[in-house]
């Protein structure tokens, strides 16, 4: 679960994290009528869960109520990169002397938290590790040591911090730790961590809370239950249909029947030199219009040149997954080179139905995986 800027904001301040004084808006009224209570200028940022707010015209600066009212109407008239605008957050507008990035997360195969700091921040962090990697100061923590303050002078000295700003660094990185832990979080990261006139203040928050955890935060799961999140297109179709569904950034579109034959066949086509596109498990059982509504998916997304459909039948019966294919691709106008490789319960009957509809059809997952491979490449250019 992501939480919105100001829900990660209001955990900062509880932590002694230093924040900007900000109030929540849902109309252009309230936003003024805030705006004039905290005094000019101030901030209105749009609370969506989509980053780049600032360069896709959903953060402005205003200097009169006459402006502030301007700026919220168009942010919730308009929306932010497509997503509609709920709530405006108004802050206090704050003299930026340089920005920083901060973060918290896990680092999975070392099995270690990891703080990531840059004196680049503003930027995304991708940016900064494409641009400039050597700017990125990474310190480990065992989280079964803990925390200790070696960590956080490694913290302050890589990003050239010292007297009170180092001071500060140091209490807002402990403070970070803490909320990792308080909230089972996986990722809490300030970007940017400004430096002002008036000391080092969390201008942005980006929390996200280890879904499996949720029935722990009560709060959170109430603030969950009253402002759902929003979904890509992607992972709102994945919902309503059953599927699990993950975007990877390859060209071959992949579908397969459980976790575990999901992930083989990505190993497999990634064996064979081939980039995978998604992960796209339908789960045990899936009926016809499941694994329609899959591969409706993944024709749609124009990155992916192959298809290949990987499914073990048991409880799922192959001449259901055969009619889901073939209505799939009938009704859609969008054509694709489709590799199946079916086996398993109705095996016989499934077959027929594809060869039928002249849908090439394997039942060695290797000779598939390596057949959908040349295609894409063929495809490739
Ligand atoms: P994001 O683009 O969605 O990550 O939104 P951020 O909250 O990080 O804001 C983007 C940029 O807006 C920041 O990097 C700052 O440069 C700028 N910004 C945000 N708040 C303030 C503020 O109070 N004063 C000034 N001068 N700039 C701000
Ligand atoms: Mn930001």
């Amino acid at each position: 679960m992501r939480l919105y800027e100001y829900e990660g904001k209001k955990i900062f301040s509880n932590y002694g994290i230093p924040v900007p004084e900000g109030e929540v808006a849902s109309s252009p009224d309230e936003a003024v009528e805030k705006s004039i209570r905290i005094g000019f200028p101030v901030v209105l940022k749009a609370q969506v869960l989509v980053g780049g707010r600032g360069k896709a015209g959903g953060i402005k600066l205003a200097r009169t109520p006459d402006e502030s009212r301007e700026y919220a109407e168009k942010i919730f008239r308009e929306g932010v990169k497509g997503v509609s605008v709920r709530k405006i957050l108004v802050e206090k507008a704050v003299n930026i002397i340089q920005e920083y990035y901060l973060s918290l997360t896990i680092d999975r195969s070392n099995r270690k938290y990891v703080y990531l700091a840059s004196s680049e921040g503003g930027v995304d962090i991708e940016e900064i590790a494409a641009k400039k990697p050597e700017a990125i100061i990474r310190v480990y923590i065992d989280p079964l040591a803990g925390l200790s303050d070696y960590h956080l002078r490694y913290l302050t000295e890589g990003l050239g911090l010292s007297g009170e700003h180092a001071k500060q660094l140091q209490t807002i990185s402990k403070a970070l730790y803490k909320i990792m832990i308080d909230y089972d979080a996986d990722l809490v990261e300030i970007n940017p961590l400004a430096l002002t006139d008036k000391g080092i203040v969390a201008l942005d928050s980006k929390i996200t809370i280890d879904d499996n955890a949720l029935y722990r935060h009560k709060d959170l799961e109430e603030s969950l239950s009253k402002d759902p999140r929003e979904f890509t297109e992607e992972e709102v179709i994945a919902k309503k249909h059953g599927f699990s569904f993950v975007s990877l950034d390859g060209d071959i579109g992949i579908i397969g029947n459980g976790a575990g034959l999901t992930m083989a066949t990505l190993d497999l086509v990634a064996h064979f030199g081939g980039n995978p596109a998604n992960f796209l498990d339908i789960g045990g059982g899936a009926r016809a219009d499941r694994v329609k509504a899959a591969l409706t998916l993944l024709l749609k997304d124009p990155r992916i040149k192959v298809v290949f459909l990987n499914v073990y039948g048991g409880i799922t019966r192959c001449d259901e997954v055969a009619r889901g294919i073939i209505e799939a691709l009938n009704e859609s106008n969008i054509k694709k080179p489709l590799v199946v490789r079916l086996v398993g319960t109705n095996e016989e009957e499934g077959r027929r139905m594809l060869e039928s509809a002249g849908i090439r059809y394997f039942t060695d997952d290797d000779e598939a995986a390596k057949y959908a491979v040349e295609l894409a490449k063929q495809l490739g250019g």
